[in-house]
């Protein structure tokens, strides 16, 4: 079985080969053109899809040796995401199934994050997490506690109810003037920083759900009322911010982890999406590993943001249930899991 996967669900254009679960190739565009304006710009990003997305494909299916006869379905990111950049990946999809007379899988995106686990590579050892586990899920657009029962069943049990956590990282690395996407530059720069350095507040709410839309005001006031008695504050104090932010955004999800790992008695506990790159967090549960005695799985960083590998694992997944898309599915752009 040769999966095509594809995922141009925000602004990575990407495409990946995965053959009876080994993965062949994983190619991905980046695009640079939301630099210049803090943040992703749908129309943009629409547009860079476009002109990435032929040689994405090409380039996947040269690097793993695949010749397109070979393909035995196309998987591609149904949602959720930005509209106009899923309806690039999705009429590609439909259009190169069809021309090739293979099935067409749809995937849904955080599924895929979480899937993520269990994409093999060539003369790697594959140790995937055992059923049922509990996937932190962060992202720039989600956070939250994903019950995972089976390849296909996934209960969210906790979630964000405001902001994600990337997306907690993102605004408040605008609020210090760094470049988007905030999230990596605020965990290069606290690498220098002291996180005890300041307190911040941290939110109370019920269950295993998260909020971090408090944070970010605090941090901004924080940081307004510091600028007042000091006008330097922010370019000497920018790594212990960083350093703070970051620590104080670990807590916050390790504690609802812990929190549902002991009720549920689970310790099979994995992490997964864009901010599991994040190192204070990887560090975080390496800790937790060893203090609680979880087995815990974090993926490697080329899977933790935006990948068609995981699309491609969905999909391998999904085709062999039989689990093909009609044609006529447009994509969503909002949805929950599974
Ligand atoms: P979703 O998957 O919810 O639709 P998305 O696809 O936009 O959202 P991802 O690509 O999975 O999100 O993740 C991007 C997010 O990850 C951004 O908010 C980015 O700042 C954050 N991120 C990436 N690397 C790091 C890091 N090292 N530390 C913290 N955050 C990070
Ligand atoms: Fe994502």
């Amino acid at each position: 079985i040769t999966i095509l996967g594809i995922e141009s669900s925000c602004d990575d254009t990407s495409a990946a080969v995965i053959q009876n679960g080994v993965m062949l190739s994983n190619v991905t565009a980046n695009q640079d053109v939301h630099k210049a304006y803090g943040g992703v710009v749908p129309e943009l990003a629409s547009r860079a899809h476009q002109q990435n997305i032929i040689p994405v494909v090409d380039a996947a299916l040269n690097r793993a040796g695949i010749k397109r006869e070979d393909l035995s379905a196309v998987a591609f990111t149904r949602g959720p995401g930005l509209m106009g950049s899923l309806l690039v990946g999705t009429s590609f999809a439909k259009g190169f199934s069809q021309s090739l007379n293979i099935p067409l899988v749809d995937v849904n995106h955080l599924q895929g994050h979480v899937l993520a686990h269990f994409i093999q590579e060539k003369d790697t050892p594959f140790n995937p997490p055992k059923f049922p586990f509990l996937c932190l899920l962060v992202s720039g657009g989600n956070s939250q506690i994903v019950l995972v029962k089976s390849h296909f069943e996934m209960e969210v049990i906790g979630q964000t109810i405001d902001d994600a956590a990337g997306e907690a990282f993102d605004k408040c690395a605008k609020v210090m003037g760094l470049p988007y996407p905030g999230g990596p530059v605020i965990d290069r720069l606290a690498k220098e920083g002291d996180p005890k350095a300041f307190t911040l507040n941290k939110p109370s709410i019920e269950g295993y759900n998260y909020s971090f839309s408090g944070l970010k005001t605090s941090f901004l006031y924080m940081i307004r009322d510091e600028l007042k008695k000091n006008p330097n504050f922010l370019e000497e104090r920018k790594n212990d911010l960083c350093a703070v932010l970051q620590s104080t955004v670990v807590d916050i999800l390790m504690q609802k982890l812990r929190k549902a790992a002991k009720e549920l008695r689970i310790n099979e506990v994995a992490v997964a999406g864009g901010v599991s790159a994040n190192s204070a967090l990887r560090n975080a549960f390496v800790e937790h590993g060893e203090k609680y005695g979880w087995n815990v799985y974090i993926p490697k960083f080329s899977f933790t943001t935006d990948n068609a590998a995981m699309i491609a694992i969905t999909g391998y997944y999904k085709f062999q249930k039989g689990e093909y898309c009609d044609i006529a599915l447009p994509p969503f752009a909002k949805a929950v899991i599974g």
